[in-house]
């Protein structure tokens, strides 16, 4: 007996970060982090400063043949590498392309790292832009001016002056883009809505909102999973006056299984909500990233446009997936590279990173 299967057009993922495919594993911390600050800290802005050219390639290969294995075909991408700065948008590029992953990406400028190279946990608002976020608006403007689908990244208004906010709102607006920037994520940030009302705009890619509390222009990207594993708090998108999208946050790109998770969350939060809330934040992922409803997904299952069937039915997968009429998944294997390749690979990156990462 055939199988039952259904076509949809591609899932996309709103919010990644690509670089973080090889974290997996990775040497713990030496303390227990305890709170949003000391996990930035100890897992990320280590994690972020030891990437280099290789190892950002083969995280993001790896990354993009994950996406397509569970149906999605574009990924909006927030990317940091400070010791890889120049260039570092074209690996991304190139590596999506290879595996034939549709991407936007943004370089997430950050004065975090002051003009001695000493890390900083907070950045005085009048501050000067320091050296390195001037790097990465230059890459971000690299990228764009060459062509690149993506748009400026800021990592936070936390971490950022009010001259680097006001420089990549305005490097932004020259590329007809919006900014794509993590929004009062945790305590420390939740000045952020203050910090960028005066520049946000209807295009912006507004990432958290946890503790966002003044009305700020552009689109939200709730990311459950992530928002439980740091122990932030529920970021009530129900409530919100802005169009809501899903992300994941770099833990993997699994829409269906994300908005599964939502949907938990929100239940948790209002017994009287549905599934149609949460598809509904699914369905708006896809103004994101122009082309991706030509994309044709053939999934194992038949209930794709019924969300009550999707909340309550994991290992939903794709078979077939076709992007710009080429075909790029087949019989559930990517056909653009070889799979086993792009794992040895990245294992062998990953071995590289997780040891520059214990010394
Ligand atoms: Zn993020």
């Amino acid at each position: 007996m055939a199988l039952a299967t259904m076509q949809t057009t591609g899932m996309v993922c709103a919010h990644h970060h690509l670089y973080s495919t090889l974290a997996r594993g990775m040497p713990a911390p030496s303390r227990h982090s305890e709170h949003f600050t000391e996990i930035l800290e100890d897992v990320w802005w280590r994690l972020d400063a030891a990437i280099d050219e290789d190892i950002l390639y083969w995280s993001a290969a790896l990354g993009a043949v994950e996406a397509l294995l569970v149906g999605t075909t574009a990924i909006v991408d927030h990317h940091e590498s400070p010791r890889f700065i120049e260039g570092s948008l074209s690996v991304l590029a190139k590596a999506c392309r290879d595996v034939g992953v549709r991407l936007n990406t943004s370089y997430g400028v950050t004065d975090r790292w002051d003009d001695e190279g000493k890390l900083r946990s907070t950045v005085d608002p009048g501050s000067p832009m320091t050296s390195a976020a001037r790097r990465g608006l230059d890459e971000c403007d690299r990228f764009l001016s060459a062509g690149g689908e993506g748009m400026v990244g800021l990592h936070a208004a936390f971490t950022c002056s009010d001259e680097t906010i006001a420089a990549a709102a305005e490097l932004a607006a020259k590329h007809g883009v919006g900014v794509h920037v993590h929004v009062a994520e945790g305590p420390v940030d939740k000045d952020a809505g203050r910090r960028l009302e005066a520049w946000a705009k209807d295009d912006w890619l507004l990432v958290h909102g946890v503790f966002l509390d003044t009305p700020l222009r552009g689109r939200l990207v709730h990311n459950p999973r992530s928002n439980m594993n740091n122990s932030v708090g529920y970021a009530r998108p129900s409530t919100r006056a802005n169009t809501i999208l899903l992300g994941t946050d770099g833990i993997g790109s699994d829409m269906l299984d994300e908005a599964r998770v939502a949907y938990a969350r929100l239940r948790e939060f209002d017994v009287r909500e549905s599934p149609d809330t949460v598809w509904g934040w699914l369905a708006n992922n896809q103004a994101l990233v122009p082309g991706v409803t030509r994309d044709v997904v053939t999934w194992n299952y038949d209930h794709m446009d019924s969300p009550w069937h999707l909340a309550f039915t994991t290992g939903v997968r794709p078979v077939r997936i076709q992007v710009n009429d080429e075909v790029v998944l087949d019989n559930g294997l990517p056909t653009k590279v070889e799979i086993t390749e792009v794992r040895a690979k990245a294992a062998e990156q990953s071995k590289r990173l997780h040891e520059r990462l214990s010394t």
